[in-house]
């Protein structure tokens, strides 16, 4: 239909921003899934294209988005080969959620629920009771896990149901709060190396009759976010976590499917001024805003009362075409979030969100200087940050 000659340009339709399939192929989607089969109570298949196993392992390799694995047969040649089967023989990837990083994902994975109810969504998030940011990555400033995000996970609901549980990481990662909010339940077992950390997992799947193990490798994000997605670097961490698939899947036990995901992709922002907007030496989009939260390409921007319709107005015209730029009750009707929001949660969520749709960034050179230096950059919904893979292995 045609748009009636009165009425203002619309501002980019919210509706071609490409919503996670919460629900139905989501990351928080996938344990659920998983222990279902495996007779957890309390919990239905989702991801409906996938078998039970009776011993589910769980290889997450933080940044490797599904594009990445397409464009690189050569240097992932193992993953690439298990493109084709993947989710069930459907060939299809599945989404992070919004927004597609880190500590939002591995929230997801682990609770089994979208963002909105388990409350981090975001690199960086308003604490509506200190209205302070706060660092969702880093824990900081404390505050309270329990509190924080206060749903069991996964792993401790089937812990309790008697399936054999482990994580298996670095061990830095073993008393972090993150940890403990998302991956909880079971025995976490710390491992330098990444052939260590998949033959202990293989170990671990066998230890139960059923079993759900969860194994973790971060440094094809950490290359990517310094060199790029076209970098040296990250080829030769792509060719490392290649192999690493490979070795867990051959010592498979039994009855035993191997999972191989991501938190999200990964995209390369050029160095120049069209591309990276400095929200610290633009007085347009910081009128009125009192805090900023978020990431470079998905943005929490929290207004000073009563500016939050201003400032929603003015990023709409600042950004243009290049981001989805939603209102908080916007982004939430379209189901960035998932289909709920805890109450706890709303007012983590920016008054305004906005979502990068073009290869841009909002950096904050003063604020989030290092971040602002980043050459890899994720956070929205585009097919290349939010499409992730399920890779299947079955012994
Ligand atoms: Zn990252």
């Amino acid at each position: 239909m045609a748009q009636p000659a009165w009425q203002d340009p619309e501002p980019l339709a919210l509706d071609t921003a490409p919503v996670p399939e919460y629900g139905t192929g989501s990351l928080a989607d996938l344990l659920p899934t998983l222990v279902a089969g495996q007779g957890v109570p309390g919990f239905e298949p989702r991801i409906a294209e996938l078998a039970p196993a009776d011993r589910n392992c769980v290889f997450l390799i933080d940044g490797l988005g599904w594009e990445q694995i397409k464009a690189h047969p050569d240097e992932a040649p193992y993953l690439h080969a298990l493109l084709a089967t993947s989710r069930g023989g459907t060939g299809r990837p599945i989404t992070a959620g919004f927004p597609a990083t880190t500590a939002t994902s591995l929230a997801s994975v682990g609770t089994g629920l979208a963002p909105g109810e388990h409350g981090l969504p975001g690199y960086t998030a308003r604490n509506p009771d200190s209205g302070a940011l706060m660092n969702q990555l880093r824990w900081k400033p404390w505050t309270d896990p329990h509190t924080w995000q206060p749903h069991p996970t996964v792993f401790q609901l089937a812990d309790r149901a008697g399936v054999h549980t482990a994580q298996v990481s670095s061990p830095d990662f073993e008393h972090t709060p993150l940890t403990k909010v998302a991956l909880s339940g079971g025995t976490f077992r710390g491992r330098l190396s990444g052939e260590e950390r998949m033959d202990l997992a293989a170990e671990q799947l066998a230890a139960g009759d059923r079993s759900l193990v969860y194994t973790y490798y971060s440094d094809v994000d950490g290359k990517g976010h310094r060199f790029g997605v076209d970098s040296d670097a990250w080829r030769g961490q792509l060719m490392y976590v290649d192999r690493l698939a490979q070795r867990l899947a051959e010592q498979l036990p039994p009855r035993a499917a191997l999972y191989v995901t991501a938190d999200h992709g990964m995209i390369d922002i050029p160095f120049d001024e069209q591309s990276r907007i400095d929200f610290d030496e633009d007085w347009e989009l910081r009128a009125g805003v009192a805090l900023l939260g978020g990431e470079g390409r998905a943005r929490h921007v929290y207004a000073v009362p009563g500016a939050a319709p201003d400032v929603l107005t003015c990023w709409r015209e600042v950004l243009g075409e290049q981001f989805w730029v939603a209102g908080r009750d916007e982004a939430i009707a379209a189901g960035w979030f998932g289909p709920r929001i805890d109450e706890r949660v709303y007012g983590r969520i920016g008054d305004v969100v906005a979502a990068a749709r073009d290869d841009v960034v909002i950096t904050a050179s003063q604020r989030e200087p290092h971040e602002s230096l980043m050459v890899g950059n994720h956070g929205s919904m585009t097919p290349v940050e939010q499409l992730v893979p399920l890779l299947e292995v079955r012994s």
